[in-house]
């Protein structure tokens, strides 16, 4: 069944218009856009630059609004809730990104920690988990490092295990592997593909990069211009005429 469900979701963003007109025109971000995403599978949302695949992700971890249609995270309608509900949303939503976004001032264990002392994890529970999450990963030698002493994809797996600090159900990944070279881009996705076997968890890989989508993804959903142009399993999309 689908954990997260788009129905004719649209997002405009503001942009002034010329000097001349004085108007204020709307840019379409997501245009129209009704998408089931399955529990349990590993989806990729590809397009170019400026097709709308961040506005996409923001709307699923409701960091953005839709202007119109409606956003469903595990059968619960999240585009009107208040802030604070969307926050325990959130919570089940681990995220990944492009730049990593480690704390400089932290060691790998306290950048993997973070996420559980906010959550409010009793002191004692949390040393264990840390040291669980960087088994996991393939970086508990790293434990008492600063993420500037580590290559890129170590840094990678550090913000992978913090990501997954919380157990969530859904992992967002936003241009993951853009910043890596190859060889660490496929240990990354190779990481991302075990998440989704060992625990269950539903992967989402947004990247402009096919090749990506082609190494782990059973689906793909194809965007251009704010609307899905494509969607279906990756063999069927990137099949041969
Ligand atoms: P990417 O290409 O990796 O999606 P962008 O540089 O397009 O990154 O966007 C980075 C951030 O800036 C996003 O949060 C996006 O919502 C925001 N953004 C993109 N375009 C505009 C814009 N024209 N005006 C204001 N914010 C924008
Ligand atoms: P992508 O992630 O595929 O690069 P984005 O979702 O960042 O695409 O952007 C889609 C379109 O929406 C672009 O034209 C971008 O400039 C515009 N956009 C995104 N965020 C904003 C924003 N906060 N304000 C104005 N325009 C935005």
């Amino acid at each position: 069944s689908a954990i997260v469900s788009l129905r004719g979701v649209s997002k405009l963003f503001p942009v002034q218009g010329s000097k001349r007109t004085q108007r204020t025109e709307a840019v379409r971000a997501v245009d129209d856009v009704t998408l089931d995403i399955e529990e349990g599978t590993v989806v990729g949302i590809v397009g170019y630059s400026g097709a709308g695949k961040s506005t996409l992700v923001r709307l699923l971890n409701g960091l953005e609004r839709p202007t119109e249609g409606q956003v469903f995270v595990k059968g619960q309608d999240i585009s009107s809730l208040p802030e604070g509900e969307l926050r325990k949303v959130r919570a089940g939503i681990g995220m990944i990104f492009q730049q990593f976004n480690l704390l400089k001032s932290r060691t790998v264990s306290g950048n993997v920690a973070y996420p559980l002392k906010v959550a409010g994890w009793p002191k004692d529970k949390i040393k264990p988990r840390v040291d669980e999450l960087l088994e996991f990963v393939g970086i508990a030698d790293k434990a008492g490092s600063y993420p500037r002493r580590l290559s890129g994809g170590q840094q990678q797996r550090v913000g992978i295990a913090r990501a997954l600090a919380n157990a969530p159900d859904i992992l967002l990944a936003d241009e993951a592997t853009s910043a890596l070279d190859p060889e660490t881009t496929r240990d990354v996705l190779r990481l991302l593909r075990r998440i989704n076997k060992e625990l269950g968890t539903t992967v989402v890989v947004i990247t402009h990069e096919m090749h990506v989508v082609r190494e782990i993804c059973d689906t793909v959903v194809m965007m251009e211009s704010g609307r899905v142009v494509e969607a279906g399993p990756t063999y069927s999309v990137f099949a041969d005429p």
